[in-house]
């Protein structure tokens, strides 16, 4: 790699610096994952996340550093369904690699170790615009399914590195163990609220909102991915007026004054909400960042 790739690697990406012993270097697409892969793999692995948790992961520019951290990737982990369709596949091709190419150990693509939600029926429509043309990739924010992604990362990472199959294997209890705990605590704290409906701007809440007993009610873009008109404001508040829907959640960077509008037209309270690790004061890990948004919304309905 050249020294000014190398500088831009270092500059641009989020990345954990590397420890003594550190065997397999983990890139990803949003830092869910790699905060998942640091959960199983501790100081064995070492992990650079391309997506900022304040930063619509289907809209990122692709740098130059990014393909750099693919080329020596050891295990690639991204959301797939299309969440980094428009970005990610160029990349892969420019770095070369070929062991974290579709199909090889180091390839994790995290649709196909959870059940989706939003499968199309049949043939898909992308002539609309529609960025989930192939069901929603939004599926880390259920607890249930970061259990699924850690299980997946730990039998990659000991394929990859046998001689760490007692570390990962630790790792992933110790994770269960304590994410197991906090599911508990928050089912008990969202029972109350079992039903609640919502609007949401993006559909990137579903994974969330049905494990936490919650309703979508509706969604403010009018397809995943195109933004909403003023004509769609007022027709969805006009629908859904009288509804009992008490939030509408968007993250912080969707339009907060769409929000604002519905949740006002509604009498509902408007809340901004972090979907990925990092992105708010206090979720640096995947655990905090679920307790983080079962606190937020519990103190939102009460
Ligand atoms: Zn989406």
């Amino acid at each position: 790699m050249s020294r000014m790739l190398a500088a831009l690697s270092v500059a641009s990406s989020l990345s954990f610096p590397a420890s003594a012993g550190a065997t397999v270097k983990v890139v990803t697409t949003i830092p869910d994952f790699a905060q998942l892969a640091r959960e199983v793999g501790g100081d064995r692995v070492t992990t650079v996340s391309f997506v900022s948790p304040t930063q619509d992961p289907h809209f990122v520019d692709a740098r130059p550093s990014f393909a750099v951290d693919l080329a020596d990737a050891d295990l690639l982990i991204y959301a797939g369904a299309e969440l980094e369709a428009g970005w990610l596949p160029p990349l892969l091709r420019t770095a070369g690699n070929a062991g974290i190419m579709p199909g090889e150990t180091g390839h994790l693509n995290v649709a196909t170790v959870v059940p989706l939600k939003d499968t199309p029926p049949g043939a898909v429509d992308r002539s609309q615009g529609d960025v989930h043309p192939l069901g929603n990739p939004h599926t880390w924010i259920d607890p249930r399914n970061g259990l699924r992604i850690a299980i997946a990362i730990t039998s990659r990472l000991k394929a990859l590195d046998p001689d760490g199959t007692d570390a990962y294997e630790t790792g992933l209890r110790d994770f269960a163990r304590r994410l197991g705990d906090k599911m508990k605590e928050w089912k008990d704290l969202l029972a109350p609220y079992a039903g609640t409906k919502v609007v949401v701007y993006h559909k990137s809440w579903i994974y969330f909102l049905e494990w936490a007993g919650l309703v979508e009610a509706g969604t403010i873009e009018p397809l995943p991915g195109v933004p909403a008109a003023d004509s769609d404001l007022t027709a969805l508040a006009d629908r859904l007026s009288g509804n009992g829907v008490r939030l509408v959640i968007g993250e912080s960077y969707y339009p907060s004054d769409s929000l604002g509008f519905v949740a006002e037209q509604l009498g509902a309270t408007e809340l901004t909400l972090p979907a990925m690790t990092g992105g708010a004061t206090g979720c640096d890990t995947y655990i905090d960042l679920i307790d983080h948004d079962v606190h937020a919304v519990v103190d939102a309905l009460q």
